[in-house]
């Protein structure tokens, strides 16, 4: 591949960008991210990911890299310069290169942030052939920090329930918390259905405060659905009529397996079929 990636103010063949050793991002995982996903050319649901980017930062008094117009200036320059169709734009600002390690946080003053953004091209974002089959997701313990409303790069755990997912010869794991209720999913929001509610965890703390959760929940409602926020478990997920996961890299993907249950019929659902598609029409039509 030959991408052109953005790294701190210069647009660089992928070849030749260079972060230090010495960034925070690298030696600490001191550093946040946004996931954006481009549709026909035109960024999905960006206003949304900016909003949490900042919410992000504010968290972890991490001083801002660039304005909201500069981040879309850069998202569109690299959706041209890459030809990007339909894809993702990853952005990652981290608290920057202090040229030591050190725990403490440097002074904003002298340390600026480091950001980097680069494209992924992912023609099969709308076809999703696991969109149509549904796929098949393991329970596991939740043994994240307390803080995964910040969207930060520490992804260990998640990958390593991602690869105990594989091992099981599922596609995704779901985090269980210590009582018993379901968190969320590695790198989505977790929901059931059952008699035509969805039911899906409260905004806190516990989880990410995903970008497409919040879409979606304003299009079931658009849709006179019902939607509950609240906790569920894993026997009442396995028990529901339906179950899927919402991300702005999966959209809304049917669940048909939790574990060695099958959910409802074993194939995605009518709510979570018309909730994808009622999202992939509106995202179009609202892209900038
Ligand atoms: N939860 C976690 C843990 C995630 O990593 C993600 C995706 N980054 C989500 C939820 C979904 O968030 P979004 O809809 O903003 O992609």
């Amino acid at each position: 591949m030959n991408r052109i990636v953005y790294v701190n103010g210069d647009y660089l063949p992928e070849g030749e960008a260079r972060v230090s050793v010495f960034d925070r991002g690298f030696l600490m995982a001191d550093a946040v991210y946004e996931v954006t996903s481009v549709l026909g050319g035109k960024l999905i649901d960006f206003a949304g990911h900016c909003a949490r980017l900042r919410r992000s930062l504010g968290e972890l008094d991490m001083p801002s890299p660039a304005s909201d117009d500069d981040l879309l200036s850069i998202h569109r320059e690299l959706v041209a310069r890459n030809g990007i169709v339909d894809g993702q734009i990853y952005l990652q600002v981290t608290r920057g290169n202090p040229g030591d390690r050190d725990f403490a946080f440097p002074d904003p003053a002298i340390v600026a942030p480091g950001m980097v953004l680069f494209t992924q091209v992912k023609p099969n974002l709308v076809e999703n052939p696991d969109a149509k089959r549904g796929i098949a997701v393991i329970s596991i313990p939740d043994m994240r920090w307390g803080r995964r409303d910040i969207k930060t790069t520490q992804l260990l755990y998640p990958s390593m329930g991602k690869m105990m997912a594989k091992k099981a010869g599922a596609d995704d794991a779901w985090f269980v918390g210590e009582d018993g209720l379901v968190t969320e999913g590695t790198s989505n929001n977790a929901y059931i259905v059952k008699d035509g509610r969805i039911i899906t965890r409260a905004l806190s703390n516990d989880i990410l405060h995903g970008i497409t959760r919040a879409a979606v929940l304003r299009f079931a409602a658009e849709a006179q659905m019902v939607v509950e926020e609240r906790s569920f478990t894993i026997a009442e997920a396995e028990a529901a009529d339906e179950a899927f996961v919402t991300s702005a890299s999966a959209f809304v993907m049917p669940v048909v397996k939790i574990d060695d249950s099958v959910v409802g019929t074993g194939k995605p659902g009518p709510v979570a079929t018309r909730l994808r598609e009622i999202y992939v029409e509106e995202s179009r039509k609202a892209a900038i």
